[in-house]
């Protein structure tokens, strides 16, 4: 199959960069040493230690702490003098409590020499990893770094997944690892297997079951699995996925789930890189954006694309910003897919226009100001303002009108509307990557609002939005006059 535009591809996931790579390191049986006799240095033995390493403490002077926990933890050794470039051979990791910066520098340095990964407590600088902040379900194991940007931040992280994962989820790891081996006699096919760890997964948020239920639990489940005739090959299936605005956090949880769940994922241009990275790692990600007001026959390529990429047995999540029904071609998706019996779904999501009033504070249907609202697209086929706009619906003192794609056409717009008899002073808004960082707006009036288009960027997703209802949302410095504005324009 040949395209006649071939869409940019990422593979692998796009990554944001990451301040620190999380590692899972493992200690069980190897040497571990720590330098310093005070209680932090006696935290992070004993966390070694749990940890499965055999840990030896080199202090001259030592604290309370250190000694019950050489007392009472045979993994622990201490040795009662100060540590030695030579302790660091055959040593995994080393953790160093240092006097002060020349003590640090050397203890790192040292490491350094031997190969040996280094942390020195409270010296970052003198540091080859961090210790993140912990949510132990062993063997579930969370990890938590701000890259010692807010430490109080990563406790109330660590608070939040502590209260979301189940106490027995560690016990229902240590189930799930002793089982592996067995499920593969009693279910020998790979996928029926992945059946089996979904099912498992959504046990292991629900039971509280003791261990040994737990095992045989896993064996029903496994059993149940086996005993499920061979699905027909999946087809693959479509599911057209409402993006929102830009902000991640504007995302529906089903959103989210559909974009987990994806093999591929299909995304347009007002897609932000923050709601692709809650994409699954393995997805693959396809950009098939749009620029401007787009030639048919790229519309019909990516219907041809998501199509195809189905019928291979792809789970396709196309993403498009926004709500997929508001101005996003999603009708020919949705025909494309059904004429080749490819199984589609469509998710909603937060459109420009409400995200718009929400960032504002505003309401667009305003009772004593508005009693309609409508969304209009702001270009046609040829990027030039429709011929056939109801100009009369747009010209309605009391509606609220919200013009998608409609930055280049706003003054011809603004002209035709100040021609029928729309007031001059009818509160404006203009408003660019809602949602995103660099959200702007410019507060204005029909009369003016040529002169908002031309100051904002020419690239930015923008809303044209006209009505009265709008001064609610005047600037503290333009309220006076808008309010004045609305009132002229609502008879008040
Ligand atoms: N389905 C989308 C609209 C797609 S049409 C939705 O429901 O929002 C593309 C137009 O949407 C852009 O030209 C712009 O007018 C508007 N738009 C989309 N995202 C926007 C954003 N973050 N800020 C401002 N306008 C946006």
């Amino acid at each position: 199959m040949t395209y006649h535009v071939l869409p940019t591809e990422t593979r692998p996931a796009r990554l944001a960069p990451l301040a620190k790579l999380p590692i899972f390191l493992e200690l069980r049986g190897k040497r571990a040493i720590v330098a310093g006799g005070g209680d932090p240095a006696a935290w992070k033995a004993e966390l070694l230690a749990a940890s499965g390493a055999y840990v030896v403490v080199f202090a001259e002077e030592v604290g309370p702490e250190v000694l019950s926990l050489a007392d009472s933890q045979p993994a622990i050794t201490l040795v009662r003098r100060a540590w030695r470039e030579d302790d660091f051979a055959h040593a995994h990791v080393a953790v160093g409590h240092c006097s002060g910066p020349e003590e640090a520098a050397r203890f790192a340095a040292a490491a350094g020499r031997r190969g040996v990964p280094v942390n020195v407590i409270d010296a970052p600088d003198f540091c080859d990893f961090q210790f993140g902040t912990i949510v132990n379900r062993s063997p579930v194991v969370v990890g938590i770094s701000t890259d010692g940007g807010a430490p109080v931040l990563g406790q109330a992280i660590r608070r939040r997944i502590e209260a979301i994962l189940p106490t027995s989820l560690g016990e229902w790891g240590r189930a799930a690892k002793q089982f592996r081996e067995r499920l593969k006699t009693i279910v020998p096919s790979a996928t029926a297997r992945r059946r089996f760890w979904e099912k498992f997964v959504d046990v292991t948020f629900i039971s509280q079951a003791e261990e040994d239920a737990q095992l045989a639990e896993l064996e029903r489940l496994a059993r149940e699995v086996a005993a499920e005739p061979p699905k027909r090959p999946v087809a693959g299936e479509v599911v057209i996925v409402g993006a929102g605005p830009g902000d991640a956090e504007l995302l529906t949880m089903k959103a989210v789930r559909e974009l987990q769940a994806a093999d591929v994922i299909v995304y347009d241009r007002l897609v932000t890189a923050e709601v692709l990275e809650l994409g699954r790692r393995e997805a693959r990600r396809i950009h098939a954006g749009k620029e401007g007001h787009g030639a048919a026959c790229r519309q019909q390529d990516i219907s041809m694309l998501v199509v195809d990429l189905a019928r291979q047995g792809k789970r396709v999540v196309r993403l498009k910003g926004g709500d997929p029904g508001i101005f996003g071609r999603t009708a020919e998706e949705i025909s494309a897919c059904r004429s080749a019996g490819v199984p589609v779904r469509v998710v909603a999501g937060v459109t420009a226009a409400s995200a718009a009033a929400a960032a504002l504070g505003l309401s667009l249907t305003h009772r004593d100001y508005a009693q309609r609202l409508q969304f209009v697209t702001g270009h046609d086929r040829h990027g030039e303002l429709p011929a056939d706009l109801d100009l009369d619906a747009l010209s309605d003192p009391r509606a609220t009108t919200v013009v998608y794609m409609g930055r280049r056409t706003a003054a011809a717009l603004a002209e035709q509307l100040l021609a029928r008899g729309l007031p001059a002073t009818t509160p404006a808004l203009v408003v660019s990557n809602v949602s995103r960082r660099d959200e702007h707006r410019f507060v204005t009036t029909l009369e003016h609002l040529s002169f908002g288009i031309a100051r904002g960027d020419d690239r930015a997703p923008t809303l044209v939005m006209i009505g009265a209802a709008l001064a609610q949302r005047a600037e503290p410095r333009a309220s006076a006059r808008l309010m004045r504005a609305r009132e002229a324009v609502a008879g008040v």
